[in-house]
């Protein structure tokens, strides 16, 4: 049974999240603030961890940096606002995820299958010079492959991934990459650029596990290809 460590400070929130989670034969634990998630962690080992990012002693953020000090829990966040999301975008989540209040009880127990899913069979990436053709463009059919898999992206996906595949280990701003992959970039925002990557990061996945790493966050300054 795998145990859940969930930190939410809103009991109505929490009483549907332990029902949920247990019908699905999740153990649960539930904590009411940081201070004692922090402590129920030293006591035992949990497999996931569910946070709120407001929470009445510290973020979620917080107790997310605590937690990953001593273990890899993979993590999903709870928000209630918009604005949080460029905070938890702005973290190296790996193989996390975060969603928006309000939720269904039976999406969170779809994230967090997925999450437990995806952190169990996550394989190492080969290394470059293992297989140069991780990411290969081919310009005559404006396509780009992944281990030889042709990816489905939208017009603006290929611009932006194409920036990126332009300098492999350089960090383009939001601003850098709005300029290069949209024709009027005054029409979107920075918000648009981490919904693509978060897409295109989708997509590189569903070819292979680990591959939606090749994206990475700077946190705070931007996105880079890391090949
Ligand atoms: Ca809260």
């Amino acid at each position: 049974m795998p145990r859940v460590l969930l930190v939410e400070d809103e009991p109505a929130i929490a009483d549907t999240l332990v029902y949920a989670l247990e019908t699905e034969c999740f153990d649960v634990v539930h904590a009411l603030t940081g201070t004692d998630a922090l402590a129920a962690a030293g006591r035992e080992a949990f497999d996931f961890a569910i946070l709120d990012i407001g929470l009445p002693d510290m973020t979620g953020l917080d107790v997310c940096r605590r937690l990953r000090e001593t273990s890899p829990i993979p993590i999903l966040f709870l928000t209630a606002r918009d604005g949080e999301v460029d905070r938890i975008l702005g973290l190296e989540l790996g193989g996390d995820d975060y969603v928006t209040k309000p939720f269904s009880p039976r999406e969170i127990v779809a994230r967090v299958r997925a999450v437990l899913r995806r952190s169990q069979t996550r394989a190492p990436l080969p290394q470059a010079s293992e297989n140069p053709q991780v990411l290969h463009h081919d310009p005559a059919a404006m396509r780009v492959h992944c281990h030889g898999e042709p990816l489905d992206l939208t017009a603006h996906e290929y611009k932006l991934l194409l920036v990126l595949l332009g300098k492999p280990g350089r960090v383009f701003t939001r601003d850098q990459l709005l300029e290069n992959a949209w024709q009027d970039p005054g029409a979107v925002t920075d918000r648009t650029i981490d919904a693509h990557v978060k897409s295109i990061r989708a997509k590189l996945r569903a070819v292979r596990v680990g591959a939606e790493d090749l994206i990475q966050t700077r946190r705070g300054l931007g996105y880079l290809l890391s090949l």
